[in-house]
């Protein structure tokens, strides 16, 4: 009896390790394609000051639609294309599309102070990866201080060949600014605060949700952005949904926020329109008046 139990829940695991082998190795194929044509784009969510209502800055997030395997999440296609090395690429062209659109908003007088890109640790380790960027701030005529690089904590640990305080050094001696991404769900030291030029922690969404009712929640969140404070250091709330959400974080004394209250990711086009109602002539007109 036990023994067929597990005989048939090993057929299962080993049809469902098939199955998943098989799309990712579709995603795969599909991926590298859709990268040499130019099939994938770029999504804006804003981050807002929430004391003034301005849209300080805005992330960049991937997207793609395969025309068979249908839209795919960017939490599956990016690490997909960080084990095949397709990250360095599409890393690339998501630099290069992020500056592009940032001249854009400024070229409409729609000022922004920067806007964020993801970068993956794969991609930050890897050799060169400083030099191209340097490369590419030029070709692209960007400002680098404009520029925050979002790198999780991982960056740190999963890889002891090579001293992330060394690349992360030489990307801010560029001017680039870095933000350390999903803070508080990895398990790095604080110490490295002190060491790594880091100008932005982005608390993760995991403190915020649920906030209203979490006591214990609330004590981390403010520990946070008052330990910050002290460092020097920027806070970008990430994930409130609620403005009882961002009603608390102010009262934390932090007034950066992003999440679905104030705008779900949308497309450039729909981001400039966002940007001329938030920070555009006529909400400048408004205010005046
Ligand atoms: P992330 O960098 O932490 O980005 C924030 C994610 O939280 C985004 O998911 C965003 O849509 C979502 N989010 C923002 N506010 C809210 C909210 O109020 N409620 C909820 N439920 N979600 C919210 P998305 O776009 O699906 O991206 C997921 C992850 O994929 C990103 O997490 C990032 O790690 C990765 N990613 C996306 N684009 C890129 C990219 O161009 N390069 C790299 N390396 N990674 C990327
Ligand atoms: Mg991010
Ligand atoms: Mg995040
Ligand atoms: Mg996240």
């Amino acid at each position: 009896q036990a023994k067929s139990d597990s005989g048939s829940s090993y057929r299962f695991f080993a049809t469902r390790m098939n199955e998943q082998t098989a799309r990712t190795g579709q995603i795969e194929i599909s991926l590298r394609q859709a990268i040499e044509k130019g099939e994938l784009h770029l999504n804006y969510q804003p981050i807002v000051d929430y004391s003034t209502n301005r849209v300080v800055s805005c992330e960049s997030l991937a997207r793609w639609t395969d025309p068979k395997l249908g839209s795919i999440p960017p939490t599956e296609f990016i690490k997909i294309a960080e084990e095949c090395g397709l990250i360095i690429p599409l890393g690339e062209w998501v630099l290069r599309e992020a500056c592009s659109f940032y001249h854009s908003c400024n070229r409409n007088g729609l000022k922004l102070d920067g806007i964020s890109v993801n970068i993956s640790p794969r991609q930050c380790r890897d050799a060169g990866f400083v030099d191209r960027l340097q490369a590419l701030l030029q070709e692209m005529e960007m400002d680098p201080t404009r520029l925050q690089l979002e790198i999780t904590e991982s960056v740190m640990f999963d890889d002891q060949r090579v001293n992330p305080v060394e690349i992360l050094e030489a990307i801010s001696a560029l001017g680039v600014k870095i933000s350390l991404d999903d803070f508080g769900t990895g398990f790095s030291s604080l110490s490295y605060l002190k060491r790594l030029p880091i100008d932005t922690l982005k608390i993760d969404r995991s403190f915020i949700m649920g906030l209203e009712r979490d006591m214990d929640g609330q004590a981390l969140v403010q520990a946070i952005i008052s330990m910050a404070a002290s460092l020097g250091i920027d806070v970008v709330c990430e994930g409130a949904e609620t403005r009882e959400q961002c009603d608390l974080i102010r009262s934390f004394n932090c007034s950066r926020i992003q999440g679905y209250y104030f705008a779900r990711p949308m497309s450039g086009v729909d981001f400039h329109a966002y940007l001329g109602r938030m920070n555009g002539i006529d909400s400048v007109a408004a205010k005046a008046g």
